[in-house]
């Protein structure tokens, strides 16, 4: 209930200079506003559905869907669907599919290449949808559109937690089972999307259906890590587990890449912490330190044992450090550099990332390669991410990752410094020519960042299932109208 008042107080807010969409003129292939309507004599579309919500015209509100975290490409719909009900995103994607009218959804467009954007199309702000419907003890009901942080903030109280979470918690749910869904728990829990237990679907064919491991099972696999291909994902139940109250954060620090990587592989093999990340970070010197990262959850009055904990490491003698605080805290902790970010306002620059899955036995040559030349100023300043995973976790069939009992990601979190479009673009080139070497590596991509990639690059990808890829297109989106900007068909 609560959610519904406070969709529609959100939907009369964005009312506010908007102009809303009355009807789409089949002649002109153009939506029409509530004001030019009484003036138009001919070739309105009479199926034009009516919206709990709002689809908006106004420049404003399609130059807002044509951008997003990367800053590189902008691609600006005909209009913008605030959904007020599911009903809203069957209703528009019928219309959308009888007209031949492409549709996206979007979550909060953490995207970095235009994933989330469809030219001349519609894009469906899946915010609006973001209620949390139902928290038991073992997993929770909630919209497409609901962040990561909202969904924690009402179970943390009741003691329950998702398993695995991303390390940035205003992303979507949708969006991010639709990418995956990695973080520091995902060695031991796997990914976000193999904590999925159900999802309610609007397919491309504009049909509703749910789907689970038992039901549907061709869509349900088909959504998880579908990149938006097979429909828009308007609800998804999670699984929850009992949460702890506490978390240390450790922290230590390496020169040797060698001894690091090691580290990593033993610490998710031996499974002594909850949590298992990794950073290079700038030595001072025009080098690279290695970060560990992890933490161990705790009751008060029964706290770890450091030093048992850190037994065996190779880090830098006397680099180790450890810190309290709220498992809340811990989830949510980069809050704090994100407001600060956003203040200098580097959150606004173009953010041409690039991210890498590598098998561990080439994990070595890829960073140590990569780091040899790389400057502090090829980042500007953003993090260098390598966190180790357990390949037998991830078990939904498109997230592609690499085959091999481990593997690391490694990922260049850069901002483009000076903010230049020249410089995002040679920023990009580089993302090519890393993405190229890591390919040759026994490699794959996280798609949600700044790779251009050919029809052959996304075949490979998905090989061998590149053809169940091709099937379950055909079959859930039969007219090819959803998410163009992923550029995959
Ligand atoms: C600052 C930042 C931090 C990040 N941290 C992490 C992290 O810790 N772990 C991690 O795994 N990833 C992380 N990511 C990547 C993230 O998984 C992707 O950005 C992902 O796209 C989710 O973001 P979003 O909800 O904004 O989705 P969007 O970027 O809006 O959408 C992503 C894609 O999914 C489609 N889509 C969106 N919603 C739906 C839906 N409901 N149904 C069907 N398709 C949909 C879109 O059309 C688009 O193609 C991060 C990205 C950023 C920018």
């Amino acid at each position: 209930m609560s959610g519904e008042i406070s969709r529609r107080t959100f939907l009369r807010g964005t009312l506010a200079g908007a102009v809303v969409v009355a009807g789409f003129d089949t002649h002109l292939r153009s939506w029409v506003s509530a004001a030019e309507l009484e003036h138009r004599a001919t070739a309105l579309a009479e199926d034009f559905p009516t919206f709990d919500g709002v689809l908006l015209l106004d420049d404003a509100s399609r130059a807002a869907a044509a951008d997003d975290f990367g800053r590189l490409v902008h691609r600006q719909p005909l209009a913008v669907l605030k959904p007020g009900s599911v009903d809203d995103v069957v209703k528009l994607v019928q219309f959308a599919r009888r007209n031949n009218i492409k549709v996206a959804a979007r979550g909060q467009a953490h995207s970095t290449q235009g994933q989330a954007q469809v030219e001349a199309g519609v894009v469906v702000d899946m915010a609006t949808l973001a209620t949390v419907h139902e928290i038991n003890p073992t997993n929770a009901l909630v919209d497409g559109g609901t962040r990561w942080l909202d969904l924690i903030t009402e179970t943390i109280p009741q003691g329950l937690t998702p398993p695995t979470l991303v390390d940035f918690l205003e992303l979507t749910v949708g969006g991010t089972v639709s990418l995956g869904g990695i973080g520091g728990q995902a060695f031991r829990f796997g990914p976000n999307v193999d904590n999925v237990l159900e999802l309610e679907v609007v397919t491309g064919r504009g049909e509703l259906v749910s789907c689970s491991p038992v039901h549907n099972v061709e869509l349900f696999d088909a959504a998880r890590s579908g990149l938006g291909q097979f429909g828009l994902i308007v609800r998804a139940r999670v699984r929850l587990m009992p949460a702890p109250p506490n978390a240390r954060l450790y922290q230590a620090f390496y020169s040797n890449l060698t001894g690091f990587l090691s580290d990593l592989e033993r610490l998710i093999d031996d499974g002594r912490f909850d949590t298992v990340q990794g950073f290079a970070v700038p030595d001072g010197a025009g080098g690279w330190l290695f970060q560990l990262e992890t933490t161990k959850y705790f009751s008060p009055g029964q706290e770890p044992d450091d030093a048992s904990l850190l037994s065996g490491l190779s880090f830098n003698p006397g680099t180790q450090s450890a810190q309290d605080m709220t498992y809340f805290d811990y989830l949510n902790r980069l809050a704090p550099l994100v407001a600060f970010l956003r203040q200098i306002g580097v959150w606004a620059f173009p953010h041409p990332w690039v991210n890498l899955f590598v098998p561990a036995a080439n994990a070595q040559t890829l960073i140590g390669e990569t780091l040899s030349t790389l400057t502090v100023d090829d980042v500007g300043q953003g993090p260098i991410l390598i966190y180790p995973f357990n390949r037998e976790l991830f078990r939904t069939p498109f997230f592609r990752v690499p085959d091999s009992r481990h593997f690391f990601i490694f990922a260049l979190l850069r901002n483009a410094v000076p903010p230049t479009p020249e410089r995002a673009a040679q920023l990009v080139a580089a993302n090519r020519t890393l993405f190229e070497r890591a390919m040759m590596l026994g490699g794959k991509r996280y798609p949600f960042d700044s790779v251009p990639m050919t029809r052959h690059d996304w075949q490979k990808h998905y090989q061998p299932l590149w053809g169940a890829l091709v099937s379950a297109k055909r079959h859930f989106d039969p007219d090819g109208i959803l998410t163009p900007g992923q550029g995959i068909f």
